[in-house]
């Protein structure tokens, strides 16, 4: 018999005076007991409509079964068929407008908490499981990413899962795009990406770091001197745009993307951190969304005793 609760079980996460003078993750994740009671609210529908909300188009109903029955593992191998990042999207997918929002539970009451199953899947499996994945037989062919944010990774994951002899290079020092320099630590832990990039190393793929294409190698090089047969090009959008207002380039001024670059990448959270930042009392974010709350919620961590969020719309 289905779990016929008409809401989700409600994930642990810290309270919220104590995490906003924290920059640890806020949500706590489920209990083996909460996600396998979540999993049984899952009606098993026959025509899938969450699958259809997946942009990866996992198996949601099979690996929702498995957690019910309590076989992680197995829900684990569903969706590492569709997805290489499992844990980032358990976490930052915007599930309520994906698969939630496709839900049919969502129509009298709350959707299935995929997302948090899907968390709950991958934190078990990188907990407990410590065999490495079998690497791939090699098909001969090499491709080079340009790029380590998600569409790089989940690129060099599915290539890599054919054979391909995968490379990716990063601009950055370190690998991940957004979800090391734009994501904050208390939304997404490093560690939690480290995971999933070591995942991809475990499968062949090797990443490249400081390595900005078009200036320390060019694509030309990369196929007529290195021998790569293509290259995909994930390189993101990472350019901030100004509003050309009066005062942008005032001291106390930034992109959001400086602002949590800073913060996240540089690690200017962390008292014995290099990078300076403005710690203000008050502070003024112009935007409404991810980003702009990403921004207000780590200003508010870093001390400041007001926050607003300036909207244009509604
Ligand atoms: C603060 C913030 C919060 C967000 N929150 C969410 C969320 O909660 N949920 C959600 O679904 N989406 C969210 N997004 C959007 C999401 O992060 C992006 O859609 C996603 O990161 C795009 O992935 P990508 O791989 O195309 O690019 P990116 O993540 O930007 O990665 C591109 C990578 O390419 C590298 N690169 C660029 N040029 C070169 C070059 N010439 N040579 C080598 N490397 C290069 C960059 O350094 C970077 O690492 C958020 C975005 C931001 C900025």
């Amino acid at each position: 018999m289905p779990n016929m609760s008409l809401k989700k079980n409600e994930m642990p996460s810290q309270d919220p005076n104590v995490r906003n003078k924290n920059f640890k993750e806020v949500a706590l994740g489920y209990t083996k007991e909460q996600a396998m009671d979540e999993a049984a609210r899952c009606l098993n529908c026959k025509n899938k409509p969450c699958v259809t909300g997946c942009p990866v188009q996992i198996d949601i109903p099979t690996f929702v079964q498995h957690v019910a029955a309590g076989d992680f593992e197995a829900a684990y191998e569903v969706i590492a068929k569709s997805s290489a990042l499992p844990a980032v999207c358990g976490r930052v997918c915007p599930q309520e407008s994906q698969c939630e929002g496709k839900c049919v539970r969502g129509i009298k009451g709350e959707p299935v908490a995929i997302g948090r199953l899907e968390r709950f899947v991958a934190d078990y499996h990188n907990e407990n499981c410590t065999e490495k994945p079998v690497k791939p037989e090699s098909n001969g062919h090499k491709v080079a990413i340009i790029g380590s944010g998600p569409s790089g990774l989940t690129c060099a994951g599915d290539l890599a899962k054919k054979g391909y002899d995968v490379t990716i290079f990063e601009a950055l020092h370190l690998a991940g795009g957004v979800l090391v320099y734009g994501i904050p630590e208390f939304r997404l832990p490093k560690a939690i990406v480290q995971k999933e990039i070591d995942g991809l190393k475990d499968l062949g793929v090797k990443v490249e770091t400081n390595m900005v294409i078009g200036k320390v190698l060019s694509i030309d090089e990369l196929i007529e001197e290195y021998g790569f047969e293509a290259v995909f090009i994930g390189s993101g959008a990472g350019l901030p745009r100004f509003m050309n207002i009066p005062g942008e380039n005032l001291k106390g001024v930034y992109s959001a993307n400086e602002f949590l670059t800073r913060v996240n990448l540089m690690k200017a959270y962390k008292d014995d951190s290099a990078t300076p930042i403005m710690k203000a009392k008050k502070v003024a974010v112009v935007g409404g969304g991810n980003v702009a709350m990403d921004a207000a919620r780590s200003a508010k961590r870093l001390g400041a005793e007001e926050v607003y969020i300036v909207y244009r719309r509604s």
